[in-house]
């Protein structure tokens, strides 16, 4: 199955769908957003893996920042913050550069890694397109910590990548019939930055974009 560009997905939104998959829908459905000090700091962060040279060179490894990534077959888009071209026989060609090259992707994360899990799958999902866009296995990436300013490898298993398959069904599925699931409220709720947008407590029926069209009508009635 190949997925119309209008239908693909942010790859970014894999974090908020792990977290809770009404904040997801919240955000990627309904486009309602909210910012608090942990998605500002988070967004920063990635702001600056952005900024620097667009691509770079240091002995066998080619360095690219904010390479636009995306998969037909799996109906995602996204930005990799890093990736990294490590010189190997099996690897692929590279216009302008000799020999051949192994995509090696880098998320960079705030914090400490407390959601390892989901930046797994964001990263997974950035080498998948990568294999799908340059016809190569890649079998590793790691995710960059600010906190501990230290690169986790991570090894993009089978298991790893069929959690992402049966996470962007269940996404595609829901953004299909543009369903927002109900609230379920958890410890995530407090720390979450929809929490002023998706009340909990009072929302507990109906679609928030529901909500606030009634409130306006209201106030122009
Ligand atoms: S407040 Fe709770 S239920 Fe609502 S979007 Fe956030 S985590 Fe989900």
């Amino acid at each position: 199955m190949v997925y119309n560009e209008e239908d693909y997905l942010q790859i970014s939104g894999l974090q908020h769908f792990k977290f809770c998959r009404r904040q997801w829908a919240l955000i990627h459905l309904e486009n309602q957003w909210s910012e608090n000090y942990l998605t500002a700091d988070g967004r920063i962060m990635h702001e600056r893996a952005h900024d620097a040279a667009f691509h770079e060179s240091r002995g066998d490894t080619l360095i690219y920042r904010g390479m636009n990534v995306f998969s037909p077959s799996l109906g995602i888009s996204g930005q990799c913050d890093v990736v990294e071209f490590h010189r190997d026989p099996g690897g692929v060609e590279l216009n302008g550069h000799d020999g051949k090259w192994l995509p090696y992707p880098i998320e960079y994360k705030r914090g400490g890694g407390k959601s390892v899990g989901a930046d797994a799958l964001q990263l997974c999902a950035q080498a998948l397109c990568l294999e799908e866009m340059l016809c190569v296995p890649i079998p590793f990436g790691a995710l960059y910590y600010g906190e501990k300013r230290r690169r986790e490898q991570i090894e993009l298993d089978e298991t790893l990548r069929n959690e992402l398959r049966e996470c962007l069904d269940e996404m595609h599925s829901l953004a299909s019939r543009g369903h927002t699931p109900r609230v379920r409220t958890s410890k995530s709720c407090s720390a979450c930055s929809m929490k002023e947008i998706c009340m909990p407590e009072l929302m507990k029926e109906s679609r928030v974009s529901d909500y606030i069209k009634s409130a306006l009508e209201e106030l122009d009635g």
